[in-house]
């Protein structure tokens, strides 16, 4: 692929975040995310000469813990609508680094792969000595204006590192470098002037894989932790929810209570995907848990936040039997 402009054009979709925050003290402890204006952040961009046009569309100022379907729903349709419009080669969208994760996901499940649609967040406020933003934004601008970034689906940018959607989450709290791809690590270097692919993309086919729904049902994750009842369990099928997922110890593990409250919630009809609370590593079908014998789903490489994005998406889309779940854990 190949842009249609000498120099790249460049939606950027605002949404808030540390990237967007404000200290007011360069070197204080306490911020606000969101404080700063889109068109602010551009201007300073406009500052640093980089070969790309952008221009900017405001979606919220907050921070990413408080996104949800609005922002998303208004996410989604503007990509769509970028995607199509031939006088626009990439999108960046400026998020929270909270939440980039499930952002990221939703919307790499949601779109078609196509033109490169790009994440990027900060871990310091705008106005904080080493503040980071303006960095990881040039980078993401470099990212989104690079006709190899097409296809690859949605792309997080961060600490000079491009991750895909499906690998990516934050694991460390406050560090530059936050962000960790598993399984896969980073899929390319990036800093302002340069971009280093060294894996293929993992999108097959160009179309989306879910259908944008109209709303997005409630999916509870559970951590499991020693010691614990089959109580909560209860306490979320009794607020309605359309699935569970569980953050298990180890390779999805429970006390043996809360797996049979687990199964009969299966056997009622509400799919249960387990996931490990570990950082890293698989959750296997069949290996402690029987999920044959408890109808369950294993969420293989995918942690609680974003087993709970795509189970979100499946039961959307009308998909509740653990079989094609399973498959779309499989294939994430
Ligand atoms: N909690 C805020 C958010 O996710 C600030 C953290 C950040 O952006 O790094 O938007």
């Amino acid at each position: 692929m190949t842009h249609a402009h000498p120099r790249p054009r460049i939606l950027v979709l605002g949404t808030g975040g540390t990237i967007a925050g404000a200290a007011r003290s360069r070197t204080g402890k306490a911020y606000g995310a969101g404080e700063v204006a889109l068109e602010t952040m551009l201007d300073e961009i406009g500052t640093l000469e980089l070969e790309a046009e952008l221009a900017a569309r405001p979606i919220a100022r907050i921070g990413s813990q408080d996104i949800g379907w609005k922002e998303w729903d208004a996410l989604h349709r503007e990509i769509a609508a970028a995607q199509a419009d031939p006088e626009i080669d990439g999108v960046i969208v400026t998020h929270g680094t909270d939440t980039a994760e499930e952002t990221a996901f939703l919307l790499d499940l949601t779109l078609p792969a196509g033109k490169p649609v790009v994440l990027v967040g900060a871990m310091r406020p705008s106005d904080a000595v080493g503040s980071d933003g303006m960095r990881n934004f040039a980078n993401a601008v470099r990212v989104a204006g690079d006709p190899e970034s097409a296809d690859r689906g949605v792309l997080v940018v961060m600490a000079d590192t491009v991750f895909a959607a499906a690998d990516v989450r934050k694991a460390a709290t406050a560090n530059v470098d936050a962000f960790r791809g598993y399984p896969r690590g980073p899929l390319a270097r990036v800093t302002p002037s340069s971009l280093d692919w060294f894996a293929p993309t993992h999108r097959t086919g160009s179309a989306a894989r879910f259908a944008w729904p109209d709303a997005l049902p409630r999916v509870g994750i559970l951590t499991a932790g020693a010691g614990m009842d089959e109580k909560p369990v209860e306490a979320l099928l009794g607020i309605g929810c359309a699935g569970l997922v569980l953050a298990g110890m180890g390779q999805g593990n429970a006390p043996q209570v809360v797996i049979e409250a687990l199964g009969q919630a299966a056997a009622g009809g509400v799919p249960v995907v387990r996931s490990a609370r570990v950082d890293e590593g698989m959750v296997d079908r069949n290996v402690e848990v029987d999920d044959d014998a408890h109808g369950f789903v294993a969420a293989r490489a995918l942690g609680p936040a974003k087993a709970r994005v795509l189970l979100m998406a499946l039961i959307a889309n009308g998909i509740t039997e653990p079989k094609r779940i399973q498959l779309a854990f499989d294939g994430r």
